[in-house]
């Protein structure tokens, strides 16, 4: 069902143009990182020599040695065998499904001929597959091959969604977050700044004459412009303020727990910033100057809500625009 799911979306972010679909393509190499549970020194040898020759084969002999090795090491496939002398296999296999690590390793069990409890207690569990003992030795290789496969594409699945979730969220240009984001989000921070009683400040920027540089240099040397600029606000901002391209050249930073006068300096302290320290370029003349207008609103409390808060800033925006440019101006309320 999960990898229905997936498929799904994968479906929808090619769609829109979000995933190459060469990307899809599964390669055919099926080696894989193997790792046998099991503490009966004659049967691991068995299994290494059945696999060895195409998989990377590590085994574990206890408990702890076994979440430990699948905590650190990147497994395409763990086999499990459930007749174990000193721990009980079908323990190991539900813990080893809650780690983060384990969740999405195929798991791989060898059950005695005719223990059916166990066996159906193991499916029961989401085990992907079983062998039944004596193995044989062809039918190994081939389970082993299908859940390596299976997995392969489970995988390519899950990071093309998660490729395809980023890139809908990501300006494409600077990196930044988009404005749908923004969006989105500043709803949560607006609450949580209200919940919390604490303050919440916005600060838009816009580049000054910045069609002046597109008008001389050409589009593309705006374009450097704007990654630089976007840097720039990135390396002036916490992990916690949310960073964004608005428009064109326009950015903003919804910055939480941070009153009027904080959010002021960072602001001033970008713009001094920016006015000093040119923005390189790949042409002559290797540099330019700009400067940015900076607008900056606080959250009100009760009935406020994202868009006027941001119109409250983009008018503050507008005064320092209109009274001269390269500067900060501070909503008045
Ligand atoms: P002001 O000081 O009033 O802000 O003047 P300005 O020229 O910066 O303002 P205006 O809004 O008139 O122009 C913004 C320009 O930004 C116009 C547009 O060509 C340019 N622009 C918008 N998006 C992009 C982009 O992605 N890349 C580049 N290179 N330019 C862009
Ligand atoms: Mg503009
Ligand atoms: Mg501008």
């Amino acid at each position: 069902m999960m990898t229905d799911e997936l498929r799904m979306h994968e479906s929808t972010g090619q769609g829109m143009g979000l995933i190459d679909p060469a990307t899809t393509l599964i390669e055919n190499n099926l080696s894989g990182r193997i790792l046998v549970i099991e503490d009966r020194v004659e049967s691991v040898a068995w299994f290494a020599s059945a696999l060895t020759l195409t998989h990377d084969v590590s085994s574990a002999d206890t408990f702890e040695e076994a979440l430990v090795r699948v905590k650190g090491g990147d497994y395409d496939l763990i086999v499990v065998s459930l007749g174990m002398r000193d721990f009980d296999g079908l323990r190991l296999c539900s813990q080893l499904r809650s780690l983060p690590e384990g969740r999405h390793v195929p798991i791989l069990v060898v059950v005695s001929d005719g223990d059916r409890r166990k066996l159906t207690q193991a499916l029961e569990m989401g085990v992907n597959d079983y062998l039944t003992r004596p193995v044989d030795k062809n039918e190994l290789v081939a389970r082993v091959r299908t859940q390596l496969r299976k997995k392969r594409y489970a995988d390519r699945l899950r990071h093309n969604v998660q490729l395809s979730l980023e890139m809908a969220i990501t300006d494409q240009l600077t990196g930044l977050h988009n404005r749908r984001y923004m969006s989105r989000h500043l709803d949560t921070l607006l609450d949580n700044a209200r919940k919390n009683e604490r303050p919440l400040a916005f600060v838009i920027m816009d580049i000054d004459y910045f069609k002046q540089v597109n008008d001389t240099y050409g589009h593309d040397i705006g374009d450097e412009v704007l990654k630089e600029f976007a840097g720039r606000i990135a390396a002036n901002t916490r992990g916690i303020d949310l960073a964004c391209r608005y428009g064109g050249e326009e950015f903003v930073v919804a910055m939480p727990d941070t009153d009027m006068t904080s959010a002021y300096n960072i602001a001033e302290r970008l713009r001094q910033s920016i006015e000093t320290t040119p923005i390189k370029i790949s042409r002559a003349p290797g540099q330019l100057n700009i400067t940015i207008s900076i607008g900056i609103a606080k959250a009100e409390g009760e009935g406020d809500d994202a868009d006027q808060l941001l119109h409250r800033a983009d008018q503050a925006l507008y005064r320092a625009k209109r009274t001269g440019r390269n500067k900060v101006v501070a909503d008045a309320a």
